[in-house]
């Protein structure tokens, strides 16, 4: 599509990512950034871990600011800790592709960067916006009316592992805690949950563990409702009509997040690139069915997500045949198939 204007609604990595792509694939496009907060006020909300889960980061080699120089931590080992009926069940699962990054530090270079480009316009803490563009894209997050759970998070400084991300779920909580390397002797450690959200959690969870100070605290809701549709719990439509201009929803707004992991970034980065993928080629009407079928993973997900209720056993098993398939090289995901082959088959493929 040529001669076109954008008008893209929040400056977070899915506004940001979009802006790129799309000055990119399209020549003649011009593209605003309305984003509510001030450079000084900016911040992310996040445990900063970069999980090539979906297999789409790798389209951020093609990007204005390379990520490359903010990874703080190259993980090696995830642990998942299972607690059920006083038993303790872990997997140890070795990574590749997960990363921890400065995000804050990386998004507003970002946006920086893309002030520079005469088809960009960056407009910073502009709540009153002149929207008038031929296209409206969403990328305002999480919504307060639409979110489906919440996350609150502390930093900690203590004695950490660098290279390890720990994962802990407990039998009959519908939520999880992490524990993700910050920087050298700093942690970030977090509760995730459906329902009974709330900090004092966290700060019960760290009094076992060797954790001298709490330097900074943050939250923020999650919304996966793209896979929980399933369901019947929400219709998500990423496309819409907004005074008469197509408004289309990418990354949190669309409802990305993966259940299971907290993980929303694949989400952005898949939502962004095949919308400018889609305008470039003048088919947004595609657009939807696209976004779907390339995060069907959390389809699979989702679905694990909720069997941690009704059978946490078979929820332990699951998980670690699907995690072991998400991180592990190719070798590792045939051997992975060769042991488990109609479990695995069924979860992976089905
Ligand atoms: C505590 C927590 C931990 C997380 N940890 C991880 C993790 O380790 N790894 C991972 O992959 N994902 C993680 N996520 C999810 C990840 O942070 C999100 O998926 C990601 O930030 C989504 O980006 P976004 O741009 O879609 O939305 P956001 O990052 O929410 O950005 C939206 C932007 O829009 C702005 N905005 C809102 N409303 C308006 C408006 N009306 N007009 C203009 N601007 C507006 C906001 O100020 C914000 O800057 C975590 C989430 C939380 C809450």
């Amino acid at each position: 599509m040529l001669n076109i204007k954008v008008d893209i609604l929040g400056g977070g990595v899915s506004g940001i990512l979009s802006a790129d792509f799309l000055s990119r694939k399209c020549e003649d496009v011009d593209i605003s950034i309305h984003e509510n907060k001030s450079f000084r006020d900016y911040s992310v909300n996040c445990a900063e871990g970069f999980i090539n889960s979906r297999g789409w980061l790798g389209k951020l080699n093609e990007i204005s600011v390379s990520i490359k120089p903010y990874i703080r931590n190259d993980i090696d080992e995830s642990r998942q800790i299972f607690y059920r009926r006083g038993d303790v069940t872990e997997n140890v699962v070795p990574t590749r592709n997960f990363y921890i990054v400065d995000r804050e530090s990386w998004q507003k270079d970002f946006l920086r960067k893309l002030n520079e480009n005469s088809n960009i316009e960056v407009n910073m803490a502009s709540s009153s916006f002149d929207i008038d563009g031929d296209v409206i894209v969403d990328a305002t997050g999480s919504s307060e009316s639409d979110y489906l759970a919440k996350a609150v998070y502390g930093v900690y400084r203590g004695n950490f592992n660098d290279n390890q991300a720990l994962l802990e779920f407990r039998e009959g909580e519908d939520g999880y805690y992490w524990i993700f390397p910050h920087s050298e002797g700093v942690a970030n450690i977090g509760y995730f949950g459906v329902s009974d959200v709330n900090m004092k959690k966290v700060r019960e969870y760290v009094e076992n563990k060797d954790v001298r100070e709490e330097v900074e605290a943050g939250a923020g809701l999650l919304d996966f409702s793209l896979s929980a549709d399933m369901h019947g719990l929400t219709e998500k439509k990423l496309l819409k009509e907004h005074k008469n201009k197509p408004m289309v929803k990418v990354g949190d707004a669309a409802g990305l997040v993966d259940p299971l992991t907290g993980e929303g970034l694949s989400g952005a980065v898949s939502s962004s690139y095949i919308l400018a993928e889609c305008l470039s080629d003048n088919r947004l009407e595609s657009y939807e069915e696209r976004v779907r079928k390339e995060n069907l993973v959390l389809k699979k997900s989702m679905n694990l997500f909720r069997k941690r209720k009704e059978n946490f056993d078979k929820f332990i098993e699951e998980v670690d045949i699907l995690n072991q398939f998400r991180a592990s090289s190719f070798k590792n995901k045939l051997l992975l198939l060769l042991k488990n082959p109609l479990k695995a088959t069924k979860l992976i493929f089905k």
